[in-house]
Protein backbone atom coordinates (compact mmCIF):
# COMPACT_ATOMS: atom_id res chain seq x y z
CA UNK A 1 0.00 0.00 0.00
CA UNK A 2 1.35 3.40 -0.85
CA UNK A 3 1.60 5.69 2.09
CA UNK A 4 -0.67 8.59 1.61
CA UNK A 5 1.60 10.51 3.91
CA UNK A 6 4.61 10.14 1.40
CA UNK A 7 5.57 13.76 0.55
CA UNK A 8 6.85 12.07 -3.02
CA UNK A 9 3.29 12.78 -4.90
CA UNK A 10 4.76 10.00 -7.65
CA UNK A 11 3.80 7.54 -4.48
CA UNK A 12 0.37 8.61 -3.87
CA UNK A 13 -0.68 7.56 -7.00
CA UNK A 14 -3.39 4.62 -6.46
CA UNK A 15 -2.42 1.39 -7.53
CA UNK A 16 -3.77 -0.13 -10.43
CA UNK A 17 -5.95 -2.81 -9.26
CA UNK A 18 -7.62 -0.07 -6.35
CA UNK A 19 -8.54 1.96 -9.49
CA UNK A 20 -10.23 -0.87 -11.29
CA UNK A 21 -12.01 -1.89 -8.36
CA UNK A 22 -13.25 2.03 -7.52
CA UNK A 23 -16.92 2.64 -8.79
CA UNK A 24 -17.22 4.16 -12.30
CA UNK A 25 -14.72 1.08 -13.54
CA UNK A 26 -16.03 -1.55 -12.17
CA UNK A 27 -19.22 -1.66 -13.88
CA UNK A 28 -17.00 -0.97 -17.01
CA UNK A 29 -15.04 -4.24 -16.60
CA UNK A 30 -18.24 -6.21 -17.30
CA UNK A 31 -19.47 -4.06 -20.10
CA UNK A 32 -16.36 -3.47 -22.07
CA UNK A 33 -13.74 -6.06 -21.05
CA UNK A 34 -11.18 -6.41 -18.36
CA UNK A 35 -8.57 -5.50 -21.05
CA UNK A 36 -9.99 -1.99 -22.26
CA UNK A 37 -10.01 -0.74 -19.06
CA UNK A 38 -6.86 -2.14 -17.18
CA UNK A 39 -5.53 -0.02 -20.15
CA UNK A 40 -7.31 3.05 -19.60
CA UNK A 41 -5.77 2.82 -16.18
CA UNK A 42 -2.80 2.52 -17.65
CA UNK A 43 -2.96 5.40 -19.54
CA UNK A 44 -4.05 7.34 -16.95
CA UNK A 45 -1.45 6.64 -14.45
CA UNK A 46 1.56 7.26 -17.24
CA UNK A 47 -0.39 10.55 -17.98
CA UNK A 48 -0.11 11.14 -14.33
CA UNK A 49 3.66 10.34 -13.92
CA UNK A 50 4.67 12.55 -17.03
CA UNK A 51 2.69 15.44 -15.17
CA UNK A 52 3.99 15.10 -12.14
CA UNK A 53 7.61 14.73 -13.60
CA UNK A 54 7.34 18.30 -15.44
CA UNK A 55 6.22 19.98 -11.68
CA UNK A 56 2.24 20.05 -12.29
CA UNK A 57 0.14 20.21 -9.35
CA UNK A 58 -2.25 17.30 -9.99
CA UNK A 59 -4.79 15.71 -8.17
CA UNK A 60 -3.83 11.87 -7.19
CA UNK A 61 -7.09 11.22 -5.64
CA UNK A 62 -8.73 7.80 -6.46
CA UNK A 63 -11.95 8.96 -7.26
CA UNK A 64 -10.52 11.83 -9.68
CA UNK A 65 -8.07 9.37 -11.16
CA UNK A 66 -10.70 6.70 -11.44
CA UNK A 67 -13.19 9.35 -12.97
CA UNK A 68 -10.50 10.57 -15.68
CA UNK A 69 -9.71 6.69 -16.61
CA UNK A 70 -13.42 6.42 -17.36
CA UNK A 71 -13.56 9.64 -19.57
CA UNK A 72 -10.44 8.40 -21.25
CA UNK A 73 -12.32 4.90 -21.78
CA UNK A 74 -15.13 6.30 -23.58
CA UNK A 75 -12.92 8.85 -25.62
CA UNK A 76 -10.46 5.85 -26.78
CA UNK A 77 -13.27 3.45 -27.87
CA UNK A 78 -13.04 2.89 -31.73
CA UNK A 79 -16.34 4.31 -33.24
CA UNK A 80 -16.35 1.58 -35.88
CA UNK A 81 -16.30 -1.51 -33.72
CA UNK A 82 -17.65 -5.40 -34.32
CA UNK A 83 -20.77 -6.07 -33.39
CA UNK A 84 -23.10 -9.63 -32.77
CA UNK A 85 -25.87 -9.66 -35.59
CA UNK A 86 -28.41 -11.17 -33.68
CA UNK A 87 -31.22 -9.55 -36.19
CA UNK A 88 -31.53 -12.69 -38.48
CA UNK A 89 -31.12 -10.81 -41.64
CA UNK A 90 -27.52 -12.13 -42.69
CA UNK A 91 -26.81 -9.28 -45.38
CA UNK A 92 -27.49 -6.34 -43.22
CA UNK A 93 -26.47 -2.98 -44.99
CA UNK A 94 -26.32 -0.99 -41.38
CA UNK A 95 -24.21 -3.72 -40.01
CA UNK A 96 -21.56 -4.11 -43.19
CA UNK A 97 -23.08 -6.74 -45.22
CA UNK A 98 -21.00 -9.97 -45.62
CA UNK A 99 -18.51 -11.02 -43.01
CA UNK A 100 -15.11 -11.87 -45.02
CA UNK A 101 -13.64 -15.44 -44.98
CA UNK A 102 -10.33 -16.26 -42.73
CA UNK A 103 -8.90 -16.50 -46.01
CA UNK A 104 -9.21 -13.27 -47.38
CA UNK A 105 -8.95 -11.47 -43.84
CA UNK A 106 -5.71 -13.03 -44.06
CA UNK A 107 -5.08 -11.86 -47.78
CA UNK A 108 -6.38 -8.42 -46.37
CA UNK A 109 -3.77 -8.27 -43.59
CA UNK A 110 -0.96 -9.87 -45.98
CA UNK A 111 -0.95 -6.65 -48.13
CA UNK A 112 -2.00 -4.01 -46.03
CA UNK A 113 0.81 -3.47 -44.04
CA UNK A 114 3.13 -3.12 -47.12
CA UNK A 115 3.80 -2.79 -50.79
CA UNK A 116 2.45 -5.40 -52.98
CA UNK A 117 2.43 -5.97 -56.92
CA UNK A 118 -1.16 -4.02 -57.08
CA UNK A 119 -0.12 -2.06 -60.53
CA UNK A 120 3.07 -3.67 -61.24
CA UNK A 121 3.88 -6.45 -63.11
CA UNK A 122 6.60 -8.75 -61.23
CA UNK A 123 8.10 -10.52 -64.54
CA UNK A 124 8.37 -7.35 -66.85
CA UNK A 125 9.43 -5.08 -64.47
CA UNK A 126 6.64 -2.81 -65.98
CA UNK A 127 3.05 -1.13 -65.32
CA UNK A 128 0.58 -3.76 -65.01
CA UNK A 129 -3.35 -3.47 -64.79
CA UNK A 130 -5.27 -3.52 -61.17
CA UNK A 131 -7.90 -5.87 -62.09
CA UNK A 132 -5.99 -8.37 -63.83
CA UNK A 133 -6.01 -10.93 -61.03
CA UNK A 134 -9.27 -11.03 -60.32
CA UNK A 135 -10.69 -10.83 -63.89
CA UNK A 136 -8.69 -14.13 -64.36
CA UNK A 137 -10.77 -15.71 -61.75
CA UNK A 138 -14.30 -14.12 -62.31
CA UNK A 139 -13.48 -15.80 -66.01
CA UNK A 140 -12.93 -18.89 -65.24
CA UNK A 141 -16.13 -19.29 -63.04
CA UNK A 142 -18.26 -17.65 -65.16
CA UNK A 143 -17.13 -18.06 -68.74
CA UNK A 144 -16.96 -14.45 -69.65
CA UNK A 145 -14.46 -12.66 -71.88
CA UNK A 146 -13.24 -10.09 -69.18
CA UNK A 147 -14.46 -8.21 -65.90
CA UNK A 148 -13.32 -5.54 -64.11
CA UNK A 149 -14.38 -4.31 -60.71
CA UNK A 150 -14.99 -1.02 -58.92
CA UNK A 151 -16.34 0.41 -55.49
CA UNK A 152 -19.42 -1.03 -55.20
CA UNK A 153 -22.72 -2.44 -58.01
CA UNK A 154 -24.10 1.57 -58.02
CA UNK A 155 -20.62 2.83 -59.23
CA UNK A 156 -20.48 -0.27 -62.01
CA UNK A 157 -24.22 0.68 -62.59
CA UNK A 158 -23.32 4.64 -62.99
CA UNK A 159 -20.07 3.88 -64.82
CA UNK A 160 -21.69 1.27 -67.27
CA UNK A 161 -24.24 4.03 -68.29
CA UNK A 162 -21.99 6.62 -68.77
CA UNK A 163 -19.43 4.48 -70.46
CA UNK A 164 -21.57 2.93 -73.05
CA UNK A 165 -24.35 5.00 -73.48
CA UNK A 166 -24.26 9.19 -72.35
CA UNK A 167 -26.70 11.34 -74.37
CA UNK A 168 -28.06 7.99 -75.67
CA UNK A 169 -31.23 5.72 -74.29
CA UNK A 170 -31.03 2.63 -72.34
CA UNK A 171 -34.41 0.55 -72.33
CA UNK A 172 -35.47 -0.63 -69.26
CA UNK A 173 -39.41 -2.38 -67.83
CA UNK A 174 -41.32 -0.38 -65.58
CA UNK A 175 -41.36 -3.12 -63.13
CA UNK A 176 -37.59 -3.01 -62.71
CA UNK A 177 -37.04 0.86 -61.83
CA UNK A 178 -35.71 -0.38 -58.21
CA UNK A 179 -34.78 1.72 -55.13
CA UNK A 180 -31.96 -0.37 -53.52
CA UNK A 181 -32.37 2.06 -50.25
CA UNK A 182 -31.27 5.28 -49.12
CA UNK A 183 -29.61 7.07 -52.29
CA UNK A 184 -29.93 4.51 -54.74
CA UNK A 185 -32.72 4.99 -56.99
CA UNK A 186 -32.56 4.17 -61.00
CA UNK A 187 -34.14 6.95 -62.46
CA UNK A 188 -31.74 9.32 -60.61
CA UNK A 189 -28.68 6.93 -61.05
CA UNK A 190 -29.36 7.23 -64.85
CA UNK A 191 -29.66 10.98 -64.38
CA UNK A 192 -25.95 11.25 -62.64
CA UNK A 193 -24.53 9.15 -65.95
CA UNK A 194 -25.85 11.02 -68.46
CA UNK A 195 -27.66 8.30 -70.37
CA UNK A 196 -31.65 8.91 -71.24
CA UNK A 197 -33.84 6.13 -69.36
CA UNK A 198 -36.50 4.79 -71.88
CA UNK A 199 -39.01 3.29 -69.66
CA UNK A 200 -41.03 0.80 -71.63
CA UNK A 201 -43.97 -1.99 -70.28
CA UNK A 202 -45.91 -1.37 -67.14
CA UNK A 203 -45.28 -1.51 -63.47
CA UNK A 204 -46.94 -5.45 -63.72
CA UNK A 205 -46.09 -6.38 -67.37
CA UNK A 206 -43.58 -6.14 -70.02
CA UNK A 207 -43.44 -7.36 -73.39
CA UNK A 208 -40.23 -8.07 -75.77
CA UNK A 209 -42.88 -6.06 -78.37
CA UNK A 210 -42.45 -3.31 -75.80
CA UNK A 211 -38.71 -3.26 -75.99
CA UNK A 212 -39.10 -4.12 -79.91
CA UNK A 213 -41.19 -0.99 -80.64
CA UNK A 214 -38.38 1.13 -78.06
CA UNK A 215 -35.24 0.26 -80.13
CA UNK A 216 -34.43 3.39 -82.24
CA UNK A 217 -31.42 5.19 -83.88
CA UNK A 218 -30.60 6.47 -80.17
CA UNK A 219 -30.84 3.28 -78.34
CA UNK A 220 -27.33 2.54 -77.16
CA UNK A 221 -28.52 -0.64 -74.38
CA UNK A 222 -31.38 -2.31 -72.98
CA UNK A 223 -30.86 -3.06 -69.14
CA UNK A 224 -32.60 -6.06 -67.24
CA UNK A 225 -32.42 -5.09 -63.30
CA UNK A 226 -32.97 -7.69 -60.95
CA UNK A 227 -35.88 -6.54 -58.79
CA UNK A 228 -33.53 -7.64 -55.64
CA UNK A 229 -35.84 -6.61 -52.58
CA UNK A 230 -39.22 -6.92 -54.09
CA UNK A 231 -41.49 -9.22 -55.72
CA UNK A 232 -43.86 -8.07 -58.68
CA UNK A 233 -46.89 -11.06 -58.49
CA UNK A 234 -50.19 -11.84 -59.67
CA UNK A 235 -50.63 -11.08 -63.47
CA UNK A 236 -47.51 -10.09 -64.52
CA UNK A 237 -45.12 -10.43 -67.29
CA UNK A 238 -41.74 -9.82 -67.83
CA UNK A 239 -38.87 -10.96 -70.51
CA UNK A 240 -36.11 -13.02 -69.48
CA UNK A 241 -32.58 -12.29 -69.94
CA UNK A 242 -31.92 -15.05 -73.14
CA UNK A 243 -34.75 -13.10 -75.05
CA UNK A 244 -33.69 -9.54 -74.82
CA UNK A 245 -29.58 -10.95 -75.45
CA UNK A 246 -31.18 -12.16 -78.48
CA UNK A 247 -33.41 -9.45 -79.41
CA UNK A 248 -30.59 -7.18 -78.55
CA UNK A 249 -28.26 -8.97 -80.88
CA UNK A 250 -30.37 -8.39 -83.86
CA UNK A 251 -31.19 -5.04 -83.66
CA UNK A 252 -27.41 -4.00 -82.48
CA UNK A 253 -27.74 -2.44 -79.28
CA UNK A 254 -26.09 -3.69 -76.00
CA UNK A 255 -27.77 -5.71 -73.29
CA UNK A 256 -26.86 -4.70 -70.18
CA UNK A 257 -28.46 -7.63 -67.25
CA UNK A 258 -27.60 -5.71 -63.60
CA UNK A 259 -28.08 -9.27 -61.27
CA UNK A 260 -27.22 -7.26 -58.02
CA UNK A 261 -26.62 -10.11 -55.63
CA UNK A 262 -23.45 -11.55 -57.01
CA UNK A 263 -24.01 -15.33 -56.80
CA UNK A 264 -21.15 -16.03 -59.93
CA UNK A 265 -22.38 -19.36 -60.39
CA UNK A 266 -22.14 -22.49 -60.86
CA UNK A 267 -22.66 -22.79 -57.26
CA UNK A 268 -25.25 -20.62 -55.40
CA UNK A 269 -25.04 -20.11 -51.32
CA UNK A 270 -27.32 -23.08 -50.35
CA UNK A 271 -30.85 -22.32 -49.85
CA UNK A 272 -31.24 -19.17 -52.09
CA UNK A 273 -32.97 -20.46 -55.43
CA UNK A 274 -34.57 -17.29 -56.98
CA UNK A 275 -32.19 -15.64 -57.52
CA UNK A 276 -29.99 -14.91 -61.04
CA UNK A 277 -26.35 -15.59 -61.02
CA UNK A 278 -24.61 -14.18 -63.12
CA UNK A 279 -23.05 -17.44 -64.86
CA UNK A 280 -26.58 -17.34 -66.25
CA UNK A 281 -26.71 -13.79 -67.66
CA UNK A 282 -23.34 -14.14 -69.51
CA UNK A 283 -24.18 -17.97 -71.03
CA UNK A 284 -27.65 -16.22 -72.10
CA UNK A 285 -25.32 -13.80 -73.90
CA UNK A 286 -25.66 -10.60 -72.22
CA UNK A 287 -22.89 -8.28 -73.16
CA UNK A 288 -21.90 -6.77 -69.35
CA UNK A 289 -23.21 -8.12 -66.34
CA UNK A 290 -23.07 -5.80 -63.15
CA UNK A 291 -23.29 -6.77 -59.84
CA UNK A 292 -22.57 -6.30 -55.77
CA UNK A 293 -19.14 -8.60 -54.18
CA UNK A 294 -20.50 -7.90 -50.40
CA UNK A 295 -23.45 -9.40 -51.18
CA UNK A 296 -24.37 -13.25 -52.04
CA UNK A 297 -20.78 -13.61 -52.93
CA UNK A 298 -19.92 -13.03 -49.57
CA UNK A 299 -16.87 -10.62 -50.27
CA UNK A 300 -16.06 -7.47 -49.88
CA UNK A 301 -18.02 -4.58 -51.11
CA UNK A 302 -17.45 -3.88 -54.59
CA UNK A 303 -19.20 -3.77 -57.92
CA UNK A 304 -18.31 -6.20 -60.47
CA UNK A 305 -18.52 -5.30 -64.41
CA UNK A 306 -18.36 -8.82 -66.39
CA UNK A 307 -18.83 -9.60 -69.94
CA UNK A 308 -17.41 -9.08 -73.77
CA UNK A 309 -13.87 -7.73 -73.82
CA UNK A 310 -14.76 -4.49 -76.41
CA UNK A 311 -17.40 -3.56 -73.42
CA UNK A 312 -15.39 -3.89 -70.27
CA UNK A 313 -11.83 -1.70 -72.38
CA UNK A 314 -14.47 0.95 -73.53
CA UNK A 315 -15.56 1.43 -69.75
CA UNK A 316 -12.13 0.89 -68.33
CA UNK A 317 -11.04 3.67 -70.64
CA UNK A 318 -13.66 6.36 -69.01
CA UNK A 319 -12.30 8.58 -66.45
CA UNK A 320 -15.22 7.72 -63.98
CA UNK A 321 -13.37 4.35 -64.30
CA UNK A 322 -10.44 6.01 -61.71
CA UNK A 323 -13.00 8.11 -59.53
CA UNK A 324 -14.66 4.65 -58.86
CA UNK A 325 -11.53 2.13 -58.32
CA UNK A 326 -11.02 -0.38 -55.33
CA UNK A 327 -7.85 -0.58 -53.52
CA UNK A 328 -5.53 -3.15 -52.86
CA UNK A 329 -6.91 -4.50 -49.99
CA UNK A 330 -10.36 -5.08 -51.72
CA UNK A 331 -9.09 -7.12 -54.61
CA UNK A 332 -7.10 -8.95 -51.76
CA UNK A 333 -10.15 -10.05 -49.74
CA UNK A 334 -11.95 -10.46 -53.41
CA UNK A 335 -9.48 -12.24 -54.87
CA UNK A 336 -8.92 -14.95 -51.96
CA UNK A 337 -13.29 -14.46 -52.14
CA UNK A 338 -13.25 -15.74 -55.41
CA UNK A 339 -10.43 -18.61 -54.68
CA UNK A 340 -12.98 -20.32 -52.36
CA UNK A 341 -16.09 -19.91 -54.80
CA UNK A 342 -14.43 -22.38 -57.60
CA UNK A 343 -15.72 -24.82 -54.95
CA UNK A 344 -18.79 -24.25 -54.32
CA UNK A 345 -18.25 -27.19 -51.41
CA UNK A 346 -15.66 -24.96 -49.75
CA UNK A 347 -17.68 -22.19 -50.37
CA UNK A 348 -20.38 -23.25 -47.93
CA UNK A 349 -17.68 -23.90 -45.05
CA UNK A 350 -15.79 -21.22 -45.71
CA UNK A 351 -17.56 -18.30 -46.52
CA UNK A 352 -19.45 -17.11 -43.18
CA UNK A 353 -22.71 -15.94 -45.52
CA UNK A 354 -22.80 -19.34 -47.11
CA UNK A 355 -21.99 -21.27 -44.25
CA UNK A 356 -24.65 -19.52 -42.52
CA UNK A 357 -27.39 -20.76 -44.98
CA UNK A 358 -25.75 -23.93 -44.89
CA UNK A 359 -26.74 -24.40 -40.60
CA UNK A 360 -29.17 -27.04 -40.42
CA UNK A 361 -32.08 -25.57 -38.28
CA UNK A 362 -31.57 -28.20 -35.44
CA UNK A 363 -28.40 -27.41 -35.04
CA UNK A 364 -29.43 -23.20 -34.08
CA UNK A 365 -31.94 -25.43 -32.03
CA UNK A 366 -29.28 -27.22 -30.23
CA UNK A 367 -27.22 -23.67 -29.51
CA UNK A 368 -30.79 -21.62 -28.77
CA UNK A 369 -31.56 -24.04 -26.05
CA UNK A 370 -28.15 -24.37 -24.36
CA UNK A 371 -27.84 -20.65 -24.14
CA UNK A 372 -31.47 -20.52 -23.04
CA UNK A 373 -30.52 -22.66 -20.38
CA UNK A 374 -27.58 -20.55 -19.35
CA UNK A 375 -29.41 -17.51 -19.29
CA UNK A 376 -32.46 -19.22 -17.31
CA UNK A 377 -30.18 -20.76 -14.97
CA UNK A 378 -27.54 -18.09 -14.34
CA UNK A 379 -29.61 -15.19 -14.51
CA UNK A 380 -33.04 -16.25 -13.27
CA UNK A 381 -33.74 -14.31 -16.89
CA UNK A 382 -37.61 -15.69 -18.70
CA UNK A 383 -35.32 -17.44 -21.40
CA UNK A 384 -36.69 -19.84 -24.25
CA UNK A 385 -35.66 -20.90 -27.61
CA UNK A 386 -38.08 -20.03 -30.64
CA UNK A 387 -38.68 -21.08 -34.27
CA UNK A 388 -38.07 -17.60 -36.52
CA UNK A 389 -37.34 -16.72 -39.76
CA UNK A 390 -34.53 -15.30 -41.02
CA UNK A 391 -33.65 -13.47 -44.25
CA UNK A 392 -30.96 -13.12 -46.59
CA UNK A 393 -31.44 -8.70 -46.83
CA UNK A 394 -28.97 -6.23 -48.68
CA UNK A 395 -31.59 -6.61 -51.03
CA UNK A 396 -31.27 -10.29 -51.87
CA UNK A 397 -34.03 -12.72 -52.26
CA UNK A 398 -36.83 -11.39 -50.69
CA UNK A 399 -39.23 -13.60 -51.10
CA UNK A 400 -37.08 -16.49 -49.65
CA UNK A 401 -37.79 -16.96 -45.61
CA UNK A 402 -35.38 -18.89 -44.09
CA UNK A 403 -36.66 -21.06 -41.08
CA UNK A 404 -34.36 -20.32 -38.27
CA UNK A 405 -34.47 -20.44 -34.30
CA UNK A 406 -34.05 -17.81 -32.02
CA UNK A 407 -33.74 -17.22 -27.99
CA UNK A 408 -36.09 -15.15 -26.34
CA UNK A 409 -35.90 -13.65 -23.76
CA UNK A 410 -39.69 -11.85 -22.12
CA UNK A 411 -39.25 -9.11 -19.99
CA UNK A 412 -38.94 -7.67 -17.12
CA UNK A 413 -35.12 -8.03 -16.94
CA UNK A 414 -33.45 -7.88 -13.49
CA UNK A 415 -31.18 -4.70 -13.15
CA UNK A 416 -31.11 -1.65 -14.55
CA UNK A 417 -32.59 -2.27 -17.81
CA UNK A 418 -36.07 -4.43 -16.90
CA UNK A 419 -37.69 -3.27 -20.21
CA UNK A 420 -37.14 -5.22 -23.78
CA UNK A 421 -36.13 -1.86 -25.75
CA UNK A 422 -34.05 -0.30 -23.08
CA UNK A 423 -32.38 -4.17 -22.52
CA UNK A 424 -31.61 -3.55 -26.50
CA UNK A 425 -30.21 -0.13 -26.17
CA UNK A 426 -27.68 -1.68 -23.61
CA UNK A 427 -26.78 -4.24 -25.48
CA UNK A 428 -25.92 -2.22 -28.56
CA UNK A 429 -23.80 -0.34 -26.55
CA UNK A 430 -21.60 -3.10 -24.53
CA UNK A 431 -18.66 -4.65 -25.91
CA UNK A 432 -19.26 -6.64 -27.65
CA UNK A 433 -22.20 -4.59 -29.08
CA UNK A 434 -24.81 -7.01 -29.88
CA UNK A 435 -27.43 -6.02 -32.11
CA UNK A 436 -30.88 -8.34 -31.57
CA UNK A 437 -34.87 -8.22 -32.31
CA UNK A 438 -37.64 -6.54 -30.17
CA UNK A 439 -40.76 -8.44 -31.63
CA UNK A 440 -43.91 -8.17 -29.54
CA UNK A 441 -42.14 -7.15 -26.43
CA UNK A 442 -39.64 -9.39 -26.00
CA UNK A 443 -35.66 -9.47 -27.16
CA UNK A 444 -35.32 -12.03 -30.29
CA UNK A 445 -31.47 -13.19 -30.40
CA UNK A 446 -31.63 -15.20 -33.73
CA UNK A 447 -28.93 -17.17 -34.34
CA UNK A 448 -28.72 -17.91 -37.77
CA UNK A 449 -26.38 -14.92 -38.73
CA UNK A 450 -24.09 -15.64 -35.63
CA UNK A 451 -20.53 -17.49 -35.78
CA UNK A 452 -20.94 -19.92 -32.91
CA UNK A 453 -18.02 -19.07 -30.71
CA UNK A 454 -19.90 -15.93 -30.63
CA UNK A 455 -22.76 -18.06 -28.03
CA UNK A 456 -21.06 -17.48 -25.36
CA UNK A 457 -20.28 -14.03 -25.26
CA UNK A 458 -24.20 -12.94 -26.11
CA UNK A 459 -24.51 -14.70 -22.62
CA UNK A 460 -21.82 -12.49 -21.32
CA UNK A 461 -23.17 -9.83 -22.33
CA UNK A 462 -26.40 -10.34 -21.48
CA UNK A 463 -24.94 -10.84 -18.39
CA UNK A 464 -23.11 -7.31 -18.13
CA UNK A 465 -26.55 -5.77 -18.87
CA UNK A 466 -28.58 -7.81 -16.03
CA UNK A 467 -26.19 -7.40 -13.50
CA UNK A 468 -25.37 -3.76 -14.90
C1 LIG B 1 -27.76 -4.03 -54.37
C2 LIG B 1 -28.05 -3.68 -55.76
C3 LIG B 1 -27.45 -2.58 -56.36
C4 LIG B 1 -26.50 -1.70 -55.61
O1 LIG B 1 -25.36 -2.41 -55.27
P1 LIG B 1 -24.33 -1.86 -54.19
O2 LIG B 1 -23.19 -2.82 -54.27
O3 LIG B 1 -25.05 -1.85 -52.90
O4 LIG B 1 -23.95 -0.49 -54.63
C5 LIG B 1 -27.75 -2.29 -57.67
N1 LIG B 1 -28.63 -3.06 -58.35
C6 LIG B 1 -29.23 -4.13 -57.81
C7 LIG B 1 -30.20 -4.92 -58.63
C8 LIG B 1 -28.96 -4.48 -56.49
O5 LIG B 1 -29.55 -5.53 -55.94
Amino acid sequence: MPDRDDPSPFRRLPPVNELLASGPLAGSIDRLGRDAVLSAVRSTLDDARSRIARGEAIEVDPGALARSAADRLASDRPILRPVINATGILLHTGLGRAPLAREAVEAVARVASGYCNLEFDLESGHRGRRADGVAGLIRRLTGAEAATVVNNNAGATMLALRALATGREVVVSRGQLVEIGGSYRLPEVFEASGARLREVGTTNRTRLSDYERAIGPDTAALLRVHPSNYRIVGFTESVGISELAALGRSRGVLTIDDVGSGALGPGRPPVVVEEPTVLEGVQAGADLVLCSGDKLLGGPQCGLLIGREAVIRRIEADPLMRALRVDKMTLAALEATLRIALDPSRASRSIPLWAFLATPVESLRGRADRLSDRLREEFGLGAASADSVSYVGGGSAPGEAIPSVSVRIEPPLPGRCPGASEASRALREGEPGVVCRVQAGALWFDLRAVFEEDDDRIAGAIGAVVRG
